[in-house]
């Protein structure tokens, strides 16, 4: 499949990894909007937040779980989590990732 965050998930494109267990893998953005900017994937291919299902939704609960525990680590109490879904929304890798953004990094959106 022709997926960048596949191919980190793969080991085939290299990557800053911060966190990782079975379910999912978090890495430093390539292009960081902040001084820490982390991606946050499950490692099974769902398209974005259109994808998730009751199906799928526990792998998102455990993202969940996991973003306050990166965060802390980092050494970051105030944070945004984003996630855009859809081209027009922003989405430019379409594979679910989640942003960890400091602050109020993301001005003027909200
Ligand atoms: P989106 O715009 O889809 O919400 O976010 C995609 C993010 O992935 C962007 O912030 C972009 O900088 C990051 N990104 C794209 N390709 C790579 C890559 O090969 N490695 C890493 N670490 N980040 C990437
Ligand atoms: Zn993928």
């Amino acid at each position: 499949m022709d997926c960048i965050f596949c191919k980190i998930i793969a080991g085939e494109i290299p990557s800053t990894k911060v966190y990782e267990d079975e379910q999912v893998l978090a890495f430093r953005d390539i292009q960081p909007a902040a001084p820490v900017h982390i991606l946050v994937i499950p490692k099974t291919h769902l398209i974005g937040a259109a994808a998730i299902t009751a199906e799928n939704s526990a792998l998102v609960a455990h993202i969940f779980e996991v973003i306050p525990k990166i965060a802390a680590a980092e050494g970051i109490t105030d944070y945004r989590v984003v996630t855009n879904q859809g081209a027009e929304a922003g989405q430019t890798v379409h594979h679910l990732h989640f942003h960890i953004l400091p602050g109020r990094t993301l001005k003027g959106m909200c």
